[in-house]
């Protein structure tokens, strides 16, 4: 079954009466081209699992299925359920968890189901959750090597932008705490159905061994990073001596002990910058 094809979806859709509900961000990619490299890139192969996250029709999950050992896919919406039964039928490696992954435990479901294989997450993601389902996996740890995601083409960039260069945020920081993240290609809006206002594009994060940092230290970075860029207009001593209760004098002394300019904007700092200050903030309590 051509599940690429506007024709046969139609066709599907109609038999099962399935609309399409445009709050779980479901815009079906129907350019036969990208799923297969998705897959390829996103390391899909023998010997390895993917966790797909929002199934659609089954476009992509078919393309993991035909090149790894097993698929588990999470789908928040029932009634693509026996779509998916007939557009997957001829699968048997595939597994399928209707939730939502937001309230799901990644860490437990690949624990039971991966069957201890190497694991690689690729999907398509819903946009309206894109940070939140990566931030999502990247905290909770998941024994995976990569996540190769589709995502809006203006996350892409916010994303992959290098944290002290003028377009990153909050998110670069943090994504690229955990990984190395690599803008792969664009997908024009015209390869979906329906087609967003927005074009899109692949992302491969490739998931960095664990930080041996104590878990407080962890948090605290990251709250220091969430303040500094909650004004990024602003320099980022006024947001972080706000939120750590500091006087600016006593942040800015840190700060230059840290060799960062206490008149910096967050955009400025690099993730080595943030890690000094997290550790100066410490000491100092
Ligand atoms: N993989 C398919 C494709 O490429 O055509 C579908 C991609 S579509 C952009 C996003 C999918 O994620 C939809 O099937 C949608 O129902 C599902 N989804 C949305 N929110 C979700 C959530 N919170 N948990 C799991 N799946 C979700």
């Amino acid at each position: 079954m051509e599940l690429t094809n506007i024709g046969v979806i139609k066709e599907l859709f109609e038999r099962h009466g399935f609309s399409f509900t445009k709050s779980l961000g479901q815009n079906f990619l129907i350019n036969p081209a990208v799923c297969p490299k998705i897959a390829e890139l996103g390391g899909a192969k023998p010997g390895v699992c993917a966790l797909e996250i929002g199934t659609g029709v089954g476009v992509l999950t078919k393309e993991l299925a035909k090149r790894c050992d097993k698929v588990i896919a999470v789908e928040i919406d029932t009634s693509l359920k026996p779509i998916l039964e007939e557009t997957l039928a001829d699968y048997d490696n595939v597994e399928i968890v209707f939730a939502d992954v937001m309230e799901t435990d990644l860490a437990a479901l690949l624990a039971e189901k991966s069957g201890g294989l190497d694991t690689v997450v690729c999907a398509n993601l819903p946009y309206y959750i894109t940070s939140p389902v990566i931030m999502r996996v990247l905290e909770s740890r998941l024994p995976i090597s990569a996540m190769t995601v589709m995502v809006q083409k203006e996350a892409a960039d916010r994303i992959c932008a290098k944290p002290g260069t003028r377009d990153c945020g909050a998110i670069s920081c943090a994504v690229s705490y955990y990984s190395e993240p690599k803008l792969l290609f664009k997908v024009g809006r015209g390869s979906f159905m329906p087609s967003p206002n927005v074009d899109s594009a692949v992302i491969r994060l490739n998931v960095k061994p664990a930080a041996d940092i104590p878990a407080e230290e962890e948090k605290l970075l990251f709250r220091i990073i969430r303040a500094a860029f909650s004004q990024r207009r602003k320099q980022v001593a006024n947001p972080i001596s706000g939120e750590l209760h500091l006087s600016k004098a006593e942040l800015s002394a840190l700060m230059e002990g840290c060799g960062i300019k206490p008149t910096a904007r967050a955009e400025e700092l690099t993730l080595k910058d943030f890690g000094k200050l997290t550790k100066a903030v410490i000491e100092l309590k």
